[in-house]
């Protein structure tokens, strides 16, 4: 039986596992199936308070992971597909084997978010991509493109200008989501291409099955195109990680956790919540971290109050 059990790898669940272990709890923490999570995709992070040039994402979780293993934080690659109640404990099925545990802290995350387009998951890795980071080198000199109009987009499409030869940037409106700096930034940049009021209705292969262009449709006249790009980077926000707790745990109808308010705690003891599964406002490292940080101190309350 373990004491707390631990759910993802990203920014709260690193920063839970810190305190928890710290707390002399040794938490299990189990990586999924993106340890690290969004933060080892991404480039460099400005904003996270204590790095004034700034952090790579992957260096800054790298970090975390170290400074929870330092206090006793024990990881494990497993991937959470069930949860159960079992007679005042909990357990979840880990890559087919169940563990017990008293308590357990929800930092699943969220994964990227696809168009829904047919054939969409067969061109994965076949030129198209939710990682800019993890695939932009593989593009040099060719024409690629990015999808959505938030911080996420704006990143990839400046990080993809080291390596392509043009970057569109396709935006369903007429101007970007992205905070004003970093909308600014990109638009200033001149191998971008903005791609106003426009949707990707197609992705089109060449014979080898890999991607040649998009299809794409005005969303004001109607009119259709066809744009040539190597790659399609899809960058139109994320998904919670939360499936294995439908119907467990109350959550809205997108799928983010609802623990209660105010707190990480959810209506089953010894469950606390954290990070991005929780919160479809602020979606941010600092704040998934602060989540963390709640969730790990919750957790060592109800371990200290349940024996
Ligand atoms: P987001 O802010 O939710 O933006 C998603 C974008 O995709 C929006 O522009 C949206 O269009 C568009 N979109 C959504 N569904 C679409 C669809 N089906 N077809 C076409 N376009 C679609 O997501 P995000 O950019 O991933 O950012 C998530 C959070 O992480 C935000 O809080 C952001 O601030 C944060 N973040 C921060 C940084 C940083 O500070 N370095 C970097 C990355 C992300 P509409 O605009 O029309 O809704």
């Amino acid at each position: 039986m373990e004491k707390l059990v631990i759910i993802g790898t990203g920014c709260s669940g690193l920063t839970a596992a810190i305190y928890a272990a710290r707390g002399g709890h040794s938490p299990l923490v189990l990586e999924g199936t993106h340890p690290g999570g969004q933060l080892s995709t991404t480039t460099l992070v400005e904003n996270f308070p204590g790095f004034p040039e700034g952090i790579d994402g992957p260096d800054l979780i790298y970090k975390m992971k170290q400074q929870a293993e330092r206090f006793g934080a024990r990881f494990e690659y497993k991937t959470v597909t069930q949860f159960e109640q079992r007679n005042g404990h909990l357990a979840v099925l880990a890559d087919g084997e169940w563990i017990e545990t008293k308590s357990l802290i929800v930092a699943s995350g969220a994964s990227a978010r696809y168009l829904g387009l047919p054939r969409e998951q067969e061109l994965v890795g076949h030129g198209l991509t939710s990682c800019a980071t993890c695939d932009g080198a593989f593009y040099r000199n060719v024409p690629v493109c990015v999808i959505g109009g938030g911080d996420s987009a704006a990143e990839e499409a400046g990080f993809l200008t080291r390596f392509a030869s043009k970057v569109y940037l396709i935006h369903r409106r007429d101007s970007l989501r992205a905070s004003k700096i970093m909308a600014d930034r990109v638009l200033a940049n001149p191998k971008v291409e903005p791609v106003w009021n426009t949707v990707v209705t197609e992705y089109l292969t060449d014979e080898g099955g890999e991607m040649r262009a998009v299809k794409l449709q005005d969303t004001v006249t109607g009119a259709e195109r066809e744009l040539e790009v190597k790659c399609v980077f899809v960058a139109i926000g994320h998904v919670p990680n939360t499936q294995p707790f439908r119907g467990h745990l109350d959550m809205d109808e997108s799928g983010y956790l609802l623990p209660n308010s105010p707190g990480t705690s959810t209506k089953i003891p010894g469950v606390f919540v954290a990070g991005d599964a929780a919160d479809h406002v602020y979606r941010q490292a600092i704040t998934a971290s602060g989540t963390g940080c709640a969730a790990a101190l919750e957790a060592e309350r109800f371990l200290a109050e349940h024996g």
